[in-house]
C-alpha cells in the first residue's frame, strides 16, 4: 500500500469540469477545479454539488485559465477553501480577468431574471465577484521549470503545455516511503501555434499519467494552411465590399487571429481592411498577453522583429457599448471579431443580427461549436435562426477554418506521449467524449503503456 490515491471529480467520461483529487496519506491536493458546461440542469447540479470538503484541501494546482479548468475555484473559495492556488504567472493574470468575468455574467444574468420575475432556485450565481477577487489573493505564481512545494512530501513543476498563454502540464513528485512521479497533462496544445511556444512534455519515467483526450480521434489541418485560407477569404469578402463577422473566444483565439491578420498584412497578403476587436473581455485578455512576453515563442519572426504584436494600424479595440453600436452602421469592408465564441451571448449577437442578412457579408467560424448553440446552427447551414429573440434569415456566406484549434490532434498527442521518454507505468484518459477516450486508450497501449484506464466520474483509484 502506497497510501496514495486519485479520485476523478471532473472531466471523467466527459470534456468539462476538470478536477482530480490527489490524496497522499491524508494530505489532499486538487488538480484543477473547472466548471461543467453543457446541458443547463445537469451542469448546474454537477457544479453546485462539490463532492469533497474544500476546507480539507491542502492546496490546489491549476493547469491553465480556461473556465472548464479554473471556473469552479471561486465556488470552492465561497465554501471556505483558503489555501494556496499554484499557477503560472500568466495563468494567474488571465484568471483575474476570466473569473471576474464569469462571476459578473452570473450576477447580471440573475439580476435580469429577478427583474423579469423569472428567477428560480437554480438561477442564483454559483459565486460572486467578491469570491473571484478572494481567489486572486490565494494565487501563487511559479514560472515553468521551477519546482515548488505544494504540501509535505509533495512538490510540483509546471511545464509549458503550448495550449494557451500560461498553460501547463503539471509534474508532481511525491517523496517519502513510497516515491511516486505523477504527470497531469493539462490541455495539450499544438506545435507551431502562433504566439506561444510548442508543448514540452515533462521528460522521464512516469508512475501515473493523467492525460487529456479531446482530439484523440482526429487530425487537424496545419496552422500554415489555416493562415492561407484566412488570407484568401479576407481578399474575397473585401472585393465584394462585405464584412467578416467572427465569433471568437476572448482568450486565445482572438489574439491568434489578430496575430495572423497582422502577419498577413505585413506580408501584403490582405488589403487595408479595418479590424475591430469588439469584446471587453478580449480587450482585457489582450492586456494580459502584453504583460507576458516571457512566454512568447521567440523563434517566430513577428515576435522577434516587433515589440508589440497586438498593435497594428488596422486593429482597433472597442470597449464602450456606443463604439460597438457604431459598427452596425459603418459602411465598407471590415473584420469584426467578437465574443462569445459559440455565439451564445455577448456583443457578437448584435453583429449577427445586423449583418447575417446581407449576402455580401461572411460569418467566419474558427472554433469548436458545441451542440445546441447558435454558432453550431449557423455552422451547420441553418438559414432561419433566432438571434436576441428575432427571426433572422442567414443570407451571408458561412465559412469555417478548422486549423485554429488550440488542442493537439491525434498525431500531436502521440508525439507528446513519446516526448515523455517513458516508460509510463499507468495512465488515465480524461477530458474527452467517450469515443475520444477510447481512442486515447488505444493510442497509449500502442505506445507501450502497461495499464490504461478510462475513469468514471467519482471513481477512486489506489496508486501502487
Ligand atoms: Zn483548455
Ligand atoms: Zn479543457
Amino acid at each position: 500500500m502506497s497510501g496514495i490515491d486519485l479520485t476523478f471529480w471532473g472531466a471523467a467520461g466527459q470534456v468539462t469540469g476538470s478536477c482530480h483529487l490527489l490524496n497522499v496519506r491524508g494530505t489532499q491536493v486538487a488538480l484543477d477545479a473547472g466548471l461543467f458546461q453543457g446541458r443547463r440542469d445537469e451542469s448546474r447540479r454537477l457544479n453546485e454539488e462539490v463532492p469533497f470538503d474544500p476546507r480539507q484541501l491542502s492546496a490546489l494546482v491549476l493547469s491553465h485559465a480556461h473556465i472548464d479548468h479554473a471556473g469552479r475555484i471561486p465556488l470552492l473559495v465561497a465554501r471556505q477553501f483558503d489555501r494556496t492556488i499554484h499557477a503560472t504567472p500568466a495563468t494567474r493574470d488571465l484568471c483575474a480577468v476570466m473569473l471576474a468575468d464569469s462571476a459578473h455574467i452570473q450576477e447580471s444574468d440573475f439580476r435580469w431574471l429577478q427583474k423579469k420575475g423569472r428567477a428560480g432556485p437554480n438561477s442564483a450565481p454559483l459565486y460572486t465577484s467578491k469570491d473571484a477577487v478572494r481567489t486572486q489573493e490565494l494565487m501563487h505564481a511559479h514560472p515553468y521549470g521551477k519546482s515548488f512545494r505544494v504540501a509535505d512530501h509533495i512538490d510540483a513543476t509546471f511545464h509549458d503545455a503550448g495550449h494557451i498563454l500560461g498553460s501547463a502540464s503539471v509534474e508532481v513528485q511525491v517523496s517519502g516511503p513510497t516515491p511516486h512521479r505523477l504527470v497531469f497533462s493539462g490541455d495539450i496544445g499544438r506545435w507551431n501555434q502562433p504566439i506561444i511556444r510548442d508543448p514540452r512534455a515533462p521528460r522521464g519515467p512516469v508512475d501515473t499519467l493523467i492525460i487529456e483526450s479531446t482530439y484523440a480521434r482526429k487530425q487537424h489541418p496545419t496552422i500554415v494552411d489555416a493562415s492561407g485560407l484566412l488570407g484568401e477569404l479576407v481578399r474575397r469578402v473585401y472585393d465584394r465590399g462585405g464584412k467578416i463577422i467572427v465569433p471568437a473566444f476572448a482568450v486565445g483565439r482572438t489574439q491568434e487571429l489578430v496575430y495572423a491578420l497582422h502577419q498577413l498584412a505585413k506580408d501584403g497578403a490582405i488589403p487595408e481592411i479595418p479590424i475591430f476587436i469588439d469584446s471587453p473581455l478580449a480587450v482585457e485578455a489582450t492586456s494580459v498577453f502584453r504583460m507576458h512576453p516571457e512566454v512568447f515563442d521567440t523563434t517566430e519572426d513577428l515576435i522577434a522583429s516587433r515589440a508589440s504584436i497586438f498593435d497594428h494600424h488596422l486593429v482597433r479595440y472597442t470597449r464602450d457599448v456606443s463604439e460597438s453600436k457604431k459598427l452596425n452602421t459603418m459602411a465598407g469592408p471590415a473584420i469584426i471579431i467578437s465574443a462569445s465564441g459559440m455565439a451564445e451571448a455577448g456583443r457578437i449577437l448584435h453583429h449577427l443580427l445586423n449583418h447575417a442578412g446581407d449576402p455580401k457579408n461572411c460569418i467566419l467560424i474558427v472554433g469548436f461549436q458545441a451542440e445546441h448553440t447558435l454558432g453550431r446552427r449557423i455552422h451547420d447551414g441553418r438559414k432561419e435562426v433566432r438571434v436576441l429573440g428575432e427571426d433572422v434569415t442567414v443570407r451571408a456566406e458561412v465559412a469555417s477554418i478548422e486549423g485554429y484549434s488550440a488542442h493537439a490532434g491525434r498525431d500531436e498527442l502521440r508525439q507528446w506521449v513519446r516526448d515523455l521518454g517513458g516508460p509510463v507505468r499507468r495512465a488515465f484518459c480524461v477530458h474527452g467524449e467517450p469515443e475520444s477516450l477510447a481512442a486515447m486508450k488505444l493510442l497509449l497501449e500502442e505506445e507501450g503503456v502497461e495499464q490504461v484506464h478510462v475513469p468514471a466520474h467519482g471513481e477512486r483509484v489506489e496508486l501502487t
